[in-house]
């Protein structure tokens, strides 16, 4: 998968890129990444890329020639390409819109700055924008690597073992259950015994069950709406039961 990444700023993207699970992508050929400088696309001798707001007010937009130079250049007319801004006021990041992002053999992404980019960058060039959350970043730079992370980590052969992204948290709707290695006692904090058993129908249960507990603890919102098995919805059944129990010895 290729990535085109129009900043102001490419030698923010070094670090990450040059580590780990990234780093192994690119050397494999399983990812490619080109950093465009948004400033080597604008024709002015000065290589201006921001202005003062029309209307007034403080800050700086970026302005639209150089951003919307670069993405022709890089693109041309493909309309194939996504073209997503990063942007707090895009479409929330999620493991859905990672997956579905990790379909196209190819994604430019466009990091803003300032106030933001002029209007008619969104209007007239993007085809989607992505926010990585409901907070303002001082640019689109760590917002692109958030994108660029979690999408890689989906890319076939991109992970040692390919099942692991299966059970991540938000794969498959719920939170991943505990994880432990060893030693298998900890200070007298002991692994749960079944974990040692051997026993991998017992483990698995046992995994999908801490799962199951772990989404309705932190994030119940998370199980409305999930299609779960008989076996499942039995156990957060239990769970309600104990919690109710544990509610009427308090009195509440
Ligand atoms: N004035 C803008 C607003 O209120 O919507 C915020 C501009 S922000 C300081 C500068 C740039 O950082 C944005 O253009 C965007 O590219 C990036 N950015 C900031 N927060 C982000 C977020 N939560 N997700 C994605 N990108 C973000």
């Amino acid at each position: 998968m290729h990535f085109d990444i129009l900043t102001l700023f490419p030698s923010m993207f070094q670090g990450p890129l040059e580590e780990s699970i990234l780093k192994r992508a690119q050397e494999s050929g399983r990812l490619s990444i080109t950093l465009h400088n948004i400033r080597d696309y604008a024709s002015d001798k000065h290589h201006i890329t921001d202005d003062a707001p029309y209307g007034g007010g403080g800050g700086m937009v970026m302005k639209p020639e150089p951003i919307f130079a670069a993405v022709e250049a890089i693109v041309g007319q493909d309309t194939s390409v996504p073209r997503i801004l990063v942007s707090p006021q895009g479409r929330l990041f999620s493991q859905a819109i990672a997956s579905e992002l990790a379909h196209f053999p190819s994604l430019l992404l466009i990091c803003g700055r300032y106030e933001g980019v002029d209007e008619r960058v969104r209007q007239h060039l993007v085809t989607d924008e992505i926010s990585i959350g409901d907070y303002v970043l001082t640019g689109g730079e760590l917002a692109a690597m958030v994108v660029l992370d979690a999408v890689t980590r989906l890319l076939p052969g991109v992970l040692g073992d390919p099942g692991a992204v299966l059970h991540d948290s938000h794969a498959q709707g719920l939170l991943e259950g505990p994880h432990y290695t060893r030693p298998a006692d900890f200070r007298g904090w002991r692994v749960p015994e079944v974990l040692l058993s051997g026993d991998h129908a017992a483990i698995a249960r046992w995994r999908r069950e801490q799962a199951l507990r772990r989404t309705r603890e932190r994030r119940p919102d998370l199980l409305d709406g999930l299609q779960l098995s008989l076996q499942d919805r039995d156990f957060l059944a239990q769970l309600e039961m104990e919690s109710s129990g544990m509610d009427d010895e308090r009195g509440d």
